[in-house]
Order: C-alpha cells, then structure tokens, then sequence
C-alpha cells in the first residue's frame, strides 16, 4: 500500500490517483508521553495498523492527489543516513568536475563512511526546496530513499530487507563546497522524500527500479538501482553496525550520475519505478 502525510498533517491511502484520509487511525496509537521512545510511531506500528487503515480508507472521501499537499512520509526518523558516490558514473563525475566537487572526499564508499543529514532538513515534495544561500551552487540528487521498519543492530546482510518498511522518492539536495557534509546537505528542506511511501510487499526487488529526474521538463538523471555498488542489503549491514537502525530512519541511497544545479523558479520533476512521481518547486 502506498501510505502518505498530506495536507495539514493528515493520514492518508494513496489508491488510484486518490488520496483518502485515514487520520482516525492514529488514535489507536499509544497517546504520547514524555520522554518517549525512540523510533516514528507510525511506522513502528504500521504491520498492526494496516487492516484498520484499510477499513478507515472505505469509510473516507478520496481526493485527487493533484489537489494535495504531500510532506514527507515519514514524520519522525531518528537518522537520515546518506550513502557517498555509490553509482560508479556518479563517481566518475565527481572526479571530472574536481573544482566543484572539491577533493575533501575521496575514495571509495567504504573509505568514505556513511554520513547523516539532519532530520530538520526533511520536508515531503509539497513544501518545496528553499535555496538558503543563493551566492552557492546547490545541486538535486535524485535517489531511492529506503525506509527502516524495524528496529536493528548488527543486521545481517540475509536478514537486511526484512528491516525495511518501505521506499520513496528520496532527495539529497546539497550545497557544494568544500564543508562537511553533514553541513552542507542539512540545510532547511534540503531532504525531500515522496510523494508516499510505498510498503516493501509492493516492491518485487528495488534492485530493478529506474529512477529519473528532469528539471523544468529536460531530464538530467536517468539511471537504475540495480547500477548502485553497495546494494541496499549492504548498506542496511553496515549502518547497522555503527547505529541501531529505528522504525522510520531513512537511508538515501546514493545518486547516480547528472546532478546540476538548481535556481529559484525550477521544478524537479522525479519518477522512481514502483513508487511513482513526485514534482518538487525550487524557491
Ligand atoms: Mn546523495
């Protein structure tokens, strides 16, 4: 099932090109307390929910998902993982442009590390990307974003996909330059992630899916998850091992190649396969 955050914090089902408000099912949800556990509440308890979002979906009023507005699927991730230059034409890329990528990150992604962007950077596509420092080159990095749905240390590879929730359209907007890059992805709305998230029973294998992005109609990414060097088993393993993984915690998988950069007034047009398409605005 495709499940979303739309509007002013509604819960909704996403079901032929309608969106249908669930909102009453979060009231099954144990009431908050402070301080409260780790993890996004939803999620945690997505597998129990699912047959009451169902039934509360029948009962509800679709609305053409041309007339919403989509926020990120994920309400409350404890982390944002990002995984570096994990598409070898990516890589190449970045070594060709040495002026704009700087030399602060060689190596292989191994070499690299994992690194995090701050939670306050997410916003779902219908909030749009905010340029914050317009003298700077900001690029998208369109990616297939992977939601973690069970919580995990040390995860086995074999046992890696049984941790996960679900996917969705996953940007890792990025300022360059020669900063960490912890700082320099983590600005406001700098992680988009949409338009839904689409439940791991929907997805066969996400090694197979194309991934696209076009901005203001031309396409500049073009690409497929199979082409990724670390695959999703491998990069839940090795997270794993230096963080316990949440329900909720997103793992943006890495771009491939044709990032560019972004202007006030350009919209990124995005389609992930099984997932489907999202638009986001630049301001
Ligand atoms: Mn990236």
């Amino acid at each position: 099932v495709k499940i979303c955050w739309f509007d002013d914090h509604r819960l909704g089902l996403v079901e032929d090109g309608q969106v249908f408000d669930v909102s009453p099912v979060l009231e099954m949800l144990e009431q908050p307390r402070y301080p409260r556990g780790r993890g996004d509440l939803l999620i945690a308890n997505l597998e129990r929910l699912r047959p009451l979002i169902a039934q509360a979906a029948r009962q509800a009023r679709g609305a053409p998902i041309d007339t919403v507005r989509f926020l990120s699927p994920v309400a409350q991730p404890t982390k944002i993982i990002g995984v570096p230059v994990n598409y070898l034409k990516h890589a190449q890329e970045a070594i060709d442009q040495i002026e704009v990528f700087t030399k602060r990150h060689q190596g292989s992604i191994r070499e690299q590390g994992l690194f995090l962007k701050a939670n306050s950077a997410l916003v779902g596509p219908g909030e749009g990307v905010k340029l914050r420092l317009p003298d700077r080159r900001s690029d998208h990095e369109m990616e297939l974003g992977v939601i973690i749905g069970k919580q995990g240390s040390d995860i086995p590879e074999s046992e890696a996909l049984s941790h996960v929730a679900g996917y969705a359209i996953a940007l890792d907007m990025v300022v360059r330059g020669s900063e960490d890059r912890s700082f320099r992805k983590s600005i406001d709305t700098y992680a988009v992630l949409g338009p839904w998230m689409v439940t791991a029973d929907e997805i066969a294998d996400p090694a197979k899916l194309n991934l696209r992005l076009a901005v203001n109609g031309e396409v500049r990414q073009s690409s497929n998850t199979g082409l990724m060097i670390l695959n999703i088993q491998e990069q839940i393993a090795w997270a794993s091992q230096f963080y316990t993984l949440y329900p909720g915690d997103i793992i943006m998988t890495g771009t491939c190649e044709g990032v560019s950069q972004v202007r006030p007034g350009d919209v990124m047009q995005c389609s992930l396969d099984g997932v489907g398409e999202m638009t986001v605005a630049i301001s």
